[in-house]
């Protein structure tokens, strides 16, 4: 089978496209260039055999996908714009995550050949955003971020923005689902923060995707003067995101079905207690000896679909975080 994953260059997209490899599959992945897609390859020379590029410049353009759609059996649609410097809240944020999620669709109705489709949504399409920490809450598989396009437009909040990008492109999903009734099924996914190695080809490491930007930013040195609240406690390793991709066009009990994918609450003091581990790192973090993580003092998740429906089980917390760690500062002796 051939399975047409979007944004292969980008954090989750290259650990989507490995574990689609690593299961056998064909994948063709998109980039916006050639010289991207290529660097992508000559950095997972070995899955070169079964793996090919399509460039999609630019996502939002009428048509983006037809081309890249052709001949393909399986999509996992993970690009979208993840970022904090919007100027242009339509422009920068909104327009491209649904005109992006618009676009995939459309193409998708090319090619019958499409018979399951996962989406990478987010947590942020989950939560209410301007509640967190939203004490004694429960959020589940069917929980919805409440907010507006027209909300969204005029926000000055750029973290408000993205939610409500994620929000309204899964939102294009079910409702094409619901009113075309089409022969594929759906699945999208609500991860939380994902940290986990990145293994993307990055060119500097003010160049990291924006949650390896957040890890980064409290063991390099920055955040000395004490730790920074933790926007979304709640995390789940990138490479168990990406099993959970491959997962939902595989099983039955993943048809039109929409799954929170978190493995894991934390506060970023548990990151920096992890980090105070390494020797070499002693030097940049703040002082948090003093730390008790406290489970109650923000909103609770209910993450049992994903373990009944899809069978996931998850990487431990410590590991996903000295594994991120690890890879963090390989990529800072090697750029
Ligand atoms: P990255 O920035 O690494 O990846 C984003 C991908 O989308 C890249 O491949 C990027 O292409 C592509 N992209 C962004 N904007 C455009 C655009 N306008 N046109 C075409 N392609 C575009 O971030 P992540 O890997 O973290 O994000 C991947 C997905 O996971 C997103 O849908 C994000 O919302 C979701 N997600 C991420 C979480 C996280 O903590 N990292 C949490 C929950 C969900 P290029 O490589 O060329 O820039």
């Amino acid at each position: 089978h051939v399975v047409l994953v979007t944004g292969t260059t980008g954090f989750v997209g290259t650990q989507v496209s490995l574990a689609f490899l690593e299961a056998g599959y064909i994948v063709r992945g998109t980039a916006r260039s050639l010289e991207k897609g290529k660097a992508w390859i000559a950095k997972f020379p070995q899955q070169a055999h079964n793996f090919e590029i399509a460039v999609v410049p630019d996502m939002t353009a009428a048509n983006a996908y037809d081309e890249a759609i052709k001949g393909v059996d399986i999509v996992a649609h993970t690009s979208s714009p993840f970022h904090y410097e919007v100027k242009d809240n339509e422009k920068d944020m909104l327009i491209p995550a649904i005109q992006g999620t618009k676009d995939i669709l459309a193409a998708i109705e090319l090619e019958p050949r499409v018979k399951r489709v996962v989406v990478t949504s987010s947590f942020a399409a989950v939560c209410t955003v301007p509640l967190l920490p939203h004490r004694g809450h429960t959020y589940t598989d069917d929980s919805w971020n409440p907010v507006t396009y027209d909300e969204a437009k005029v926000s000055d909040n750029p973290g408000f923005v993205y939610c409500a990008s994620k929000t309204l492109a899964e939102k294009e999903v079910w409702n094409y689902v619901k009113e075309k009734k089409p022969t594929w099924y759906a699945t999208t996914l609500c991860p939380s923060l994902i940290l986990g190695p990145p293994m993307q080809p990055v060119s500097s490491m003010d160049s990291l995707n924006e949650s390896m930007k957040d890890v980064w930013t409290l063991i390099n040195g920055d955040s000395k003067g004490g730790a920074p609240p933790t926007p979304f406690p709640v995390l789940c390793d990138v490479r168990d995101v990406a099993k959970a991709h491959v997962l939902a066009v595989q099983k039955e009990e993943a048809k039109n079905e929409r799954f929170l994918t978190i493995s894991h609450h934390f506060k970023n003091e548990q990151i920096i207690a992890i980090a105070a581990t390494y020797p070499e790192l002693r030097d940049n973090l703040p002082d948090v000896s003093s730390f008790k993580y406290d489970p109650g003092d923000h909103f609770g998740t209910d993450n049992t679909k994903i373990q009944t429906k899809l069978g996931m089980t998850f990487i431990p917390m410590e590991k996903t975080i000295r594994d991120t760690i690890d890879r963090l500062l390989v990529l800072k002796k090697e750029l």
